[in-house]
């Protein structure tokens, strides 16, 4: 068995469905279910023998400590995360509680209960934690991407805290000999994206017929990962990674924010044609985020080398596959939207 938590949100529902798709090991899931976490994501799931949801906090630490001895995970990946920029920039508390507190308290936990682990079992152990680019900060459009060696530099109280919780990874190998390894992965999109992002963002709105908003110029570029590529690097790494070592996860594809727009515009022209005109005509410029990061841009190279992992997805088909995804499953975003999922929740689980 593995242990995943934040596993109803974005990347973490989509990791446990990949993995359980051709697999029997079962999984756990410790999610909080914040305004983030949907276990509609994982619906697909329920009743499965191979898979178990408990809804908690990873920094409650008796419950974790209570989970890892109750159900003795070989590994734990470690998703859960406030993972919004504009939401840590309005509200940096939750940010500071659950990434940098919550993570050092699953720490404590985790480090007890591999202490107490048989050899064998202690050694095959890993503790991944999944983490972001933007630790790294910002890059002139000059400079080389981002490579495992570069300097922590983040700008936002969320890339800060995320920064946070990789030095405590670090420092727990480092200090206790902790199995632990580290992916820092670029932008992700696909299915099953909460609706402030970017990409979903600008889909949703424009089936509405609402403005499209870009930031400043809208000339930020980023790198762009399809979510399942994400998850292919997450289990290569768990399977094949070097306890104590950080992995950089990337699509070599850098982008600007405003191409990335009028992609999806032009695929939803092609794709779900509005009479009133193209989407394009929806593009609106608001004040650029305070702090605002011109440039990400990662380079993967060590996990293609060291491991072989390389994405399935370019950028074209992937897009391609998530805006289908939205006009697909448009009854997933009205209960996200509506807050609907929230009822099925209780009326799935009990009223927690
Ligand atoms: P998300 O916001 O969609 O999901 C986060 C999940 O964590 C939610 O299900 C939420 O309920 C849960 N959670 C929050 N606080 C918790 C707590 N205290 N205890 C237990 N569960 C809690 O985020 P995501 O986009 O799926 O990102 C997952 C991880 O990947 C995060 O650590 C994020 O920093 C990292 N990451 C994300 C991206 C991206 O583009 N989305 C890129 C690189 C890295």
């Amino acid at each position: 068995m593995i242990m995943v938590t934040g596993g109803a949100g974005f990347i973490g529902a989509n990791f446990i469905l990949d993995w359980l798709a051709p697999r029997d090991e079962p999984v756990i899931n410790l999610d909080k279910l914040t305004y983030a976490g949907n276990l509609q994501n994982l619906a697909a799931l329920e009743g499965d023998a191979r898979y178990l949801f408990v809804q908690g906090d990873i920094g409650d630490a008796a419950l974790v400590g209570r989970l890892l001895e109750e159900h003795r995970p070989r590994s734990i990946v470690n998703f859960a995360a406030e993972s919004h920029v504009d939401r840590s920039i309005h509200g940096p508390e939750d940010f500071i509680q659950t990434n940098v507190v919550g993570t050092f308290r699953l720490l404590e936990e985790v480090r007890t209960y591999w202490g107490g682990l048989p050899e064998a079992d202690k050694a095959a152990f890993r503790f991944l934690h999944v983490s972001t680019d933007e630790v790294y900060g910002s890059l002139a459009q000059e400079d080389p991407p981002f490579a495992e060696t570069n300097r922590y530099e983040p700008n936002s109280p969320y890339s800060a805290s995320k920064a946070a919780s990789d030095h405590l990874v670090r420092a727990y190998h480092h200090t206790y000999g902790l199995p632990v390894l580290t992916t820092n992965c670029s932008n992700n999109y696909g299915p099953c994206q909460f609706p402030e992002k970017l990409i979903p963002l600008v889909i949703n709105n424009a089936l509405q017929g609402k403005a499209l908003p870009i930031y400043g110029d809208g000339q930020q570029v980023r790198d762009w990962l399809y979510v399942q590529d994400h998850c292919s690097a997450i289990r290569r790494v768990l399977e094949a990674g070097q306890a104590g070592q950080v992995y950089n996860v990337g699509g070599w594809n850098e982008m600007p924010n405003i191409e990335i727009v009028n992609t999806i515009c032009a695929l939803l022209d092609e794709l779900r044609p509005d009479p009133a005109g193209p989407y394009s005509r929806l593009i609106t410029y608001v004040k650029d985020r305070p702090g605002h990061d011109r440039r990400y841009a990662i380079d993967a190279r060590k996990i293609e080398r060291e491991l072989g992992w390389r994405p399935a997805e370019t950028f074209e088909t992937g897009i391609r596959k998530t805006v289908q995804w939205y006009l697909d499953n448009q009854d997933w975003v009205s209960n996200v939207a509506s807050g609907a999922y929230r009822e099925w929740l209780g009326l799935h689980y009990g009223d927690s």
